[in-house]
């Protein structure tokens, strides 16, 4: 420390590190980081309970998105667990709350195929760009190349080529070879062989799409990925619908869930407390139990 210009006489009193901080449980904040007794005050960051820049940043980003919209009286912002990262992070907070300080981990998100780095701006350019942050020309070439994505991916599916077209590539490659026609798609899903080593094996003057494809690397990325994992994509994708069938049942904000004596005395506790949203949100409180979910679907429904 005594080494630094200015510093020379400088005495430790007390280290600075293992600073004391207090914060305020989070289920007093809805999904928009409004509290839920002040309208106006939003919280984000480290009194919500968390340590770390990028959940400050990102807290901070959806605080300040949903204080302007309810300024412009406009529809509040929330990002779903299968979004984004800060959905799992705010989802997270407003309905475990947290006894120590809580960190992002890539672990604590259920849709981790979708949410994956590569398609960030698949999944929330529109996002961007309809606040206002995202210039047209670089949305319009998002909404372009998503095109050219739907596109290759059926052609993908439905070009098939017949052996003598494709055993001598991969016999050249030492790889088994197949009896009958196989389609690009099944041909890319083989570990050994990239989308691109099997675009090789087609005319690209007869199909205007392969070299589409090949001049767009980011395009041609997400297709591969979309098609050797499109197994597990689908399930997951097919598991997201059914829990937003649940997500979407909302819950209105003064639901008085102690009238209900036939949710669990537990249930009953932690919904009062801390009053999620929508029936999606209820049903991963834990302590809740699926009775209990059964009883406020029937109720929300009639
Ligand atoms: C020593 C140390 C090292 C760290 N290292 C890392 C790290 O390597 N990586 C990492 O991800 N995170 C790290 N963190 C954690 C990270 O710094 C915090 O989690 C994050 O900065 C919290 O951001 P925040 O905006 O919520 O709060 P803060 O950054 O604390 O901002 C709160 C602001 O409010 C102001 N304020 C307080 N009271 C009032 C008032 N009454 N009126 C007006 N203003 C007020 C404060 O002055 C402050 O500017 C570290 C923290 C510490 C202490």
């Amino acid at each position: 420390m005594r080494l630094i210009p200015g510093l020379k006489n400088a005495k430790m009193v007390r280290p600075g590190y293992a600073v004391e901080y207090d914060y305020f449980p989070p289920y007093q904040v809805d999904l928009t980081l409004e509290t839920k007794l002040i309208q106006g005050l939003y919280f984000a960051g480290q009194i919500n309970g968390t340590s770390g820049y990028e959940e400050a940043a990102g807290q901070g980003l959806i605080a300040g998105i949903n204080a302007a919209l309810k300024i412009q009286k406009k529809k509040e912002f929330i990002l779903k667990r299968s979004d984004a990262y800060i959905g799992v992070l705010i989802d997270d907070l407003v309905r475990k709350s947290t006894d120590e300080p809580y960190r992002m981990f890539t672990s604590r998100a259920e849709h981790r195929l979708l949410l994956r780095q590569d398609n960030a701006d698949r999944r929330l350019m529109k996002f961007g760009y309809e606040f206002g942050l995202i210039e047209k020309e670089l949305y319009e070439e998002l909404l372009e190349r998503e095109k050219l994505i739907e596109e290759s991916k059926k052609f993908f599916e439905k070009t098939r080529l017949k052996p003598s077209v494709i055993n001598p590539f991969l016999e050249k490659k030492n790889l088994s070879t197949v009896n009958g026609g196989e389609t690009l798609g099944k041909l890319a899903k083989r570990p050994e062989l990239s989308a691109k080593d099997v675009l090789e094996l087609l005319d690209a003057e007869e199909h205007p799409i392969v070299n589409a494809l090949l001049s767009d690397p980011r395009a041609l990325g997400q297709v591969e990925i979309e098609v050797k994992y499109d197994g597990y994509i689908m399930r997951q994708n097919e598991m997201v619908k059914k829990l937003d069938k649940l997500e979407n049942i909302e819950i209105p904000q003064n639901f008085q869930f102690n009238a209900f004596k036939s949710i669990s005395t537990e249930g009953r506790e932690k919904l009062s407390r801390i009053k999620p949203r929508s029936l999606g949100q209820a049903s991963r409180i834990s302590g809740v139990s699926p009775s209990d979910i059964s009883v406020l679907l029937i109720h929300l429904k009639n």
